[in-house]
């Protein structure tokens, strides 16, 4: 019949040249792959089979059963799961690369170790670790038998299966060992390899292993004589002590094949936590997500009453390579009903901010044939997953009591914990116990709510928050300077998805978080101060009004500020809209409907420093004389420097550059036609007094 070959497609080529050239001493894991294989095609089919009962016709018995064929030096995998039609092994096994083709070789490159591979989604390539040509056999309800075969090379041939007995259903992997790894056609080795990492598959794993039987004949000597001269059997000749005088038997040995059951062990989550050791624990976890490294926690419990339940949860010590892939679905939590597996993906147990926790549900209450659909609406379902929420957050804060551990943890999975308090209202003050952020008094460690409580001075009524793109962006913002004068920690959010987690959590314990850079600050004042900055609301109104009018739309207010005491200005945005860290996050959002930002960009408002010099200078100009040209220059230099210091970006810096440069001139008293030959970099120490004498000069460019 006739062959097709196919070329791989070109990463996936790369990466069996790797598997196939990189000295490995761990090959054994890819025993643990195929069976991983079978038993997610096994789960399909039974899946399949809930809701359409002909399903498993094809072959009703559902296992995995490995045979060592040691004259052939050829070790064969067969499963009786959903099995592959043509197209299926086209695409899945060689033509199409998944993003974890890449993202594999870039981690083994960067010191990844092989056994990582199942994480990454191309297990099966783990087959040419041991093998030097590989078969897949295969039979899906749907479509005739296939034989897919390749040496690697660049090149797999699919030819329609002719020669091999049919399957019924399901699929067939049999690799051709290469000379130097003929031992995993020992019975030991697979058995030791299948107790290390696929003891919790929940299909039996079958061995088809030879043993000697003895069988009882009646004696007849000349037969065995025969028989030993043929060397078919070896025969032992039994003194039967009572039958001495009448007939003689005699025991034969034969060869026999018999499947032996390799993982009997009854599911791990039926069993009392008190005799599950970790290692179990962590073996259990290892083939049920393809870790290579233990779990940082886990949660092992049942519910009973209205409605019964046993779960066993695991928190990971790492976040997986596409964690925030959203197309992907992730193989989370595996629901089962009384023992028999439903599925593994089943979005409606677990929130999907707690997408990284790993584990099982087994339910006495659901029906087993509950479809997708079904189980959305299902109540019995809704209580698991409040329980398992409920379990989760008890397992972080398990995790928080010690602090190292909590930081990996934190680190790995920080993102997900503010997009909770951003999507799940109940659950939105237990989560924010587990914020950290770096504060202006965290140093290199970061904080927790709770700690930056603990800390506050008396008078501090509020939390307060500033945002922004980096930690060096907002260590020296002038936001902070009354604050940190006063001695108020201000936490520093540099996580996007900061913002959006904090605008919804809006207090902890009582305390509203206050963002620093937005309008309505009320700082904690004494008598004195208030009396104080009273008096230069008044002073300063003249001023406000003069720079206000010169901005125009530009700004929606200019008043006194109360939160700075160095700079001479800062733009603050409205309480409701967007702070300005925000603003730069929606614009980077290429595919964002623009119609937002019309109403949520921000509203500024231009305050000022009464302390300042410049500004003190520039209230006294305007005193002098109102119509006084150069105010309204400088007003724009310094609404363009203001917009720089509190994070936003300029809308015309080519304008503001001109403005610079000129200053430049003044500064170095070059001819203004002569600026546009590069000049050496230089200030003026005076630029105030320089710039208002040449005002007429600047205002060419508004
Ligand atoms: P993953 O298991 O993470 O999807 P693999 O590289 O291990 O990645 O397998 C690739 C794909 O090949 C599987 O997703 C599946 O579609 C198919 N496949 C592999 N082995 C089997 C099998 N025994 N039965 C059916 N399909 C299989
Ligand atoms: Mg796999």
């Amino acid at each position: 019949m006739a062959t097709e070959s196919f070329g791989f497609q070109a990463e996936i080529s790369q990466l069996l040249d790797l598997i196939i050239n990189t000295f490995y001493s761990n090959k054994e894991i890819f025993l643990r792959e195929i069976i991983s294989n079978a038993s997610d095609a096994l789960d399909k089919i039974r899946y399949q089979s809930l809701t359409d009962s002909s399903a498993l016709e094809s072959e009703p018995e559902l296992y995995i059963r490995i045979t060592p064929h040691k004259e052939q030096k050829m070790l064969a995998l067969r499963d009786t799961g959903v099995g592959m039609t043509k197209a299926d092994l086209v695409n899945n096994l060689g033509t199409i690369a998944k993003s974890g083709t890449k993202a594999f070789m870039e981690a083994l490159s960067s010191g990844a170790d092989i056994s990582m591979i199942g994480q990454f989604g191309v297990g099966f390539y783990s087959a040419y670790l041991v093998a030097e040509r590989v078969q897949v056999i295969t039979k899906h309800n749907d479509d005739e038998q296939y034989i897919w075969e390749s040496a690697a090379g660049g090149t797999f041939t699919i030819t329609p299966d002719t020669v091999n007995p049919p399957l019924g259903r399901g699929t067939e992997l049999r690799l051709w060992l290469k000379e130097d790894q003929l031992e995993y056609l020992e019975e030991k080795k697979i058995k030791d390899i299948v107790k290390k990492h696929s003891e919790f598959i929940s299909y039996p794993i079958q061995l088809a292993v030879t043993k000697e039987v003895e069988t009882e004949v009646e004696d007849d000597e000349e037969e065995v004589k025969e028989e030993d001269e043929e060397g078919k059997a070896k025969v032992e000749e039994v003194d039967d002590e009572e039958d001495k005088k009448e007939k003689k038997t005699k025991k034969i040995k034969e060869s026999k094949v018999e499947n032996e059951e390799l993982n009997k062990t009854k599911p791990i989550w039926t069993r009392n936590p008190q005799d599950i050791t970790q290692e179990e624990y962590s073996s259990f976890y290892k083939s049920l997500t393809n870790d290579w490294e233990d779990h940082l926690s886990v949660k092992h419990f049942s519910v009973e009453g209205q409605l019964e339940f046993k779960a066993i949860l695991f928190v990971p010590k790492r976040a997986p390579f596409d964690l925030f892939e959203t197309k992907k679905k992730r193989n989370n939590i595996k629901l089962y009903v009384r023992r028999v597996f439903i599925m593994d993906d089943c979005e409606d147990l677990i929130p999907e901010y707690l997408n990284f926790v790993k584990g099982i549900v087994d339910s006495e209450d659901l029906p087993l044939n509950i479809s997708r659909e079904t189980l959305q609406q299902n109540k019995i379902l809704k209580v698991i997953r409040k329980n398992i929420v409920k379990k989760c957050m008890d397992a972080f804060s398990e995790i928080a009591e010690d602090k190292d551990n909590f930081k990996k943890f934190y680190e790995a999975f920080g993102k997900n914990i503010k997009l909770g308090i951003h999507e799940d209202a109940q659950n939105r003050s237990k989560l924010a116990e587990f914020l950290r952020f770096f504060s202006t008094k965290s140093g290199e460690e970061q904080v927790s709510l709770k700690d930056y409580i603990t800390r506050m001075p008396e008078v501090q009524k509020s939390i307060y928050y500033l945002t922004g793109e980096s930690l060096s962006s907002v260590r020296e913002s002038p936001f902070l300077e009354v604050l940190k004068k006063k001695g108020f920690e201000v936490l520093l959010l540099v996580d996007p998805i900061d913002e959006y987690a904090v605008t919804q959590l809006k207090e902890f314990e009582g305390k509203k978080l206050v963002c620093v850079s937005k309008e309505g600050l009320e700082l904690e004042e004494t008598d004195e101060e208030k009396a104080q900055r009273e008096e230069e609301v008044k002073q300063f109104e003249e001023l406000c009004k003069t720079i206000k009018d010169a901005l125009g739309d530009k700004v929606e207010k200019v008043v006194v500020s109360n939160r700075i005491s160095d700079s001479p200005c800062v733009l603050v945005t409205g309480q409701f809209g967007w702070s300005s860290n925000m603003e730069r996050i929606m614009k980077a959002q290429a595919l964002r409907d623009s119609s937002m930002s019309s109403y949520m960009a921000s509203k500024k408002t231009l305050e000022l420093n009464p302390h300042n010099p410049i500004i003190k200078e520039l209230k006294r100009k305007v005193a002098e004389d109102k119509a006084d040209k150069s105010v309204r220059d400088l007003t724009f230099l310094l609404f363009e420097t203001a917009l720089l210091t509190s994070g936003f970006t300029l809308e015309e810096p080519t304008h503001f550059a001109k403005r610079i440069h000129r200053m430049i001139a003044l500064g170095l008293d070059v001819d203004e036609e002569d600026t546009s030959a590069p000049a050496p970099a230089a200030s003026s120490s005076e630029p105030v007094e320089e710039i208002s004498t040449s005002a007429s000069a600047m205002e060419e460019i508004d």
